[in-house]
């Protein structure tokens, strides 16, 4: 399915914020191969360097379901007393797809992740004040070279090392299994974006001990796991594909279709026996662009107790986007699939723009407001903002 035709049409101009840190650079992919990555703070020479963007619910235990029409919100696997702990500061939040590690393996003098930099759009202090329980943060595996994107294991190595660091530097815990959810604090839990750099299911085996807890299948190049949403025709899931995806859900690796040619996508979700996610992408129906996802795999991911995370990528939302043009996207699978299936992924510090008004983390609740404004009842806007996602990661999770 390609809808390059959507592409490169924005005609927002968010200098007003890039004016301090960042460096806006080319934004979405405009009919080429590249996705939502971008480069802040600067350039440094090697690694990327002109990115451009770069169910089984029966038996689980409880977490927010549709049930004879009403939503019911359960404790998700935060734990109940640290439920009621961020429930008393405000809205609580999960994010699907955060790109930290690019950030710092990307940007020339990066400032500490515990500094409140302005302009950055997302680091902890910002995190904390959005009332962040769990960020999914990925290691982006492909460095760009004059010819193109090609995947690097070096740079995927880079990553996982950013996140330890910052993990021993500021004590944020990185979530191994479905116990560590309760844990106190702000957590990541990291993901690969595209298994390029795997070449067997015997890599994954490697990197789930290196602390993997989430998989993209492909990122915007097509692989020999599958086809992508931007690059090339899809074949869907190849034979080493299926090998895959049912490897990763017996390990307890999230499977994410983020990127996924949507083949590709719906022959995942054939096999699924865990919920599945797509991170970050948004509504086909609403807005038509190649990342966004069809009415098909929506329903499908709906089936298999999924996610899809609204994103943040602004030529995915509307041509001038607002956090009421993204809850129009919230609705619309609201309606037609129902809030279940609802989480947020922004993909903040993979874009070099966000929506107006939701510039950084800490706005999060704007979308919160927007979602309300839309018709959401509370304990909707609760699914969407972070206890369909716990729901979905206590499932996947070992
Ligand atoms: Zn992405």
């Amino acid at each position: 399915m390609r809808r390059d035709a959507a592409l490169g049409s924005q005609s927002f101009n968010f200098a007003t914020i890039s004016s301090a840190n960042f460096t806006a650079t080319a934004e979405v992919a405009r009919g080429d191969r590249r996705g939502e990555k971008v480069n802040k703070g600067g350039r440094r020479a090697g690694y990327v360097q002109r990115a451009g963007e770069k169910a089984e619910r029966r038996g689980g235990p409880p977490g927010v379901r549709c049930r004879g029409g009403r939503l019911q919100t359960g404790g998700g696997g935060l734990g109940r007393a640290a439920h009621h702990r961020r429930r008393a500061r405000g809205v609580m939040f999960i994010d699907l797809h955060e790109d930290i590690a690019h950030y710092f393996l990307t940007s020339l003098s990066p400032q500490p992740f515990d500094v409140d930099a302005e302009g950055r759009q997302s680091d902890l202090p910002k995190l904390r004040r959005a009332g962040a329980d769990l960020v999914v943060a990925a290691v982006f595996p492909f460095v760009n070279s004059y010819s193109g994107w090609s995947p690097n294991l070096q740079l995927a190595l880079e990553g996982f090392k950013v996140y330890y660091s910052l993990s021993d530097a500021h004590g944020v815990k990185i979530v191994e299994g479905r116990g560590d959810l309760a844990a106190p604090g702000l957590k990541l839990l990291v993901s690969l974006e595209g298994a390029d750099v795997l070449s067997s299911v015997d890599d994954l085996r490697l990197f789930f001990r290196l602390g993997l807890r989430a998989l993209g299948l492909t990122w915007n190049l097509g692989n020999k796991w599958g086809g992508s949403c931007c690059g090339g025709r899809d074949r869907g899931l190849s034979e080493e594909g299926y090998g895959l995806v049912e490897a990763a859900q017996r390990m307890g690796v999230l499977v994410d279709l983020a990127h996924a040619g949507e083949r590709t996508a719906l022959d995942a979700l054939d096999v699924a026996r865990r919920p599945v996610v797509v991170s970050h992408a948004n509504a086909a129906a609403v807005h038509n662009h190649r990342r966004n996802v069809g009415d098909e795999v929506l329903k499908r991911l709906r089936d298999v107790g999924g996610v899809i995370g609204l994103t943040f990528i602004p030529s995915t939302i509307s041509a001038d986007p607002t956090p009421r043009d993204l809850a129009k996207h919230a609705r619309y699978i609201r309606d037609k699939f129902g809030a279940e299936v609802l989480a947020v992924g922004t993909d903040y510090l993979g874009i070099s723009t966000a929506p107006r008004g939701l510039e950084s983390v800490d706005k999060i609740s704007r979308l919160a407001e927007a979602l309300r404004e839309a018709g959401f009842s509370r304990e909707e806007v609760e699914a969407v903002m972070w206890a369909n996602a716990a729901r979905v990661l206590r499932e996947a999770l070992p």
